[in-house]
């Protein structure tokens, strides 16, 4: 069991943090920073990339290098600091809008680049900082502010989306639990190629209000019984059907990264 807190790489007096109470967002945030602690994270070598929304907010903590960029381009921005300098850790935090409704076509080319980015993905299923409208992975059927008599489109799959896109490790972790999504991060941050770990988070002032899921601790129950480890998923007769979801290491894979390839090409062109 891990004895590091994180509390390291958060700016002096900051707490208390923005989110609302019963927001998963904090937990992440933890998870995250004790993963930067194990693997001895240097500020000074590593830059997380933000884009809009509450899970964006989460640089203002931060003493690492950070930078908050605009609704749907964390990826973009994150992209060019990488392919600048290789050595640098870079770190991308995207809600579910950020990262695959406004920001979906940079989400699948970092993927199929394979750069060396991780990207950490708080899906709260709705747009929660400006007012819980419907986002691309808002499930079927539920209420939003925007899909009042509950949402008629389909929704995206971010680790299936990833995978076929083809990030070389993909993860799905939940707010609800803590130490199992340390170590999907931990482990995504030392995998070379585009890692995304997907923290499914509890959004309690607009999705579960809106979807019966209303005092706080719903959210956390209903995640706390629908997850399940991908040990146990793969075996269920009808998961999907049923409301289950797999959390766990769901793909690893070791394709080359962009930057490798990038300077093989080099190497060629300064030999022609
Ligand atoms: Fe969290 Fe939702 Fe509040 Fe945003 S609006 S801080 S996602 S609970």
């Amino acid at each position: 069991m891990s004895h590091a807190t994180g509390v390291k790489y958060l700016k002096d007096g900051v707490l208390p943090h923005m989110w609302c109470p019963g927001c998963g967002a904090g937990t992440v945030l933890g998870a995250m920073l004790r993963a930067f602690e194990e693997l001895d994270f240097k500020n000074e070598e590593t830059v997380v990339v933000t884009g809009i929304g509450c899970w964006g907010k989460a640089d203002d903590y931060l003493v690492t290098n950070a930078l908050h960029t605009t609704h749907g381009r964390a990826l973009a921005f994150a992209t060019g600091i990488k392919a600048f300098n290789p050595r640098l850790n870079v770190v991308v935090l995207m809600g579910d809008g950020d990262s695959v409704t406004i920001g979906g076509n940079h989400f699948i080319h970092a993927a199929r680049r394979n750069i060396d980015l991780t990207a950490i993905v708080v899906n709260n299923m709705n747009y929660g900082m400006t007012g819980g409208q419907v986002s691309g992975t808002t499930p079927a059927g539920k209420i939003t502010s925007t899909t009042v008599y509950g949402n008629p489109e389909r929704e995206f799959d971010i680790c299936a989306l990833a995978d076929a896109a083809g990030a070389n490790y993909v993860a799905r972790g939940t707010a609800c639990h803590g130490w199992e999504l340390q170590n999907s991060i931990k482990e995504a941050l030392t995998k070379k190629g585009f890692s995304l770990v997907e923290a499914i988070s509890p959004c309690p002032t607009h999705f579960g209000r809106n979807n019966n899921l209303k005092p706080a601790l719903e959210m956390i129950r209903w995640l706390k019984e629908k997850a399940v480890p991908v040990e146990q998923y793969d075996p269920l007769a009808h998961p999907k059907e049923e409301g289950y979801f797999p959390f766990g290491r769901l793909v690893d894979r070791n394709a080359p990264d962009f930057n490798t390839r990038y300077e093989e090409i080099r190497a060629r062109a300064a030999r022609s």
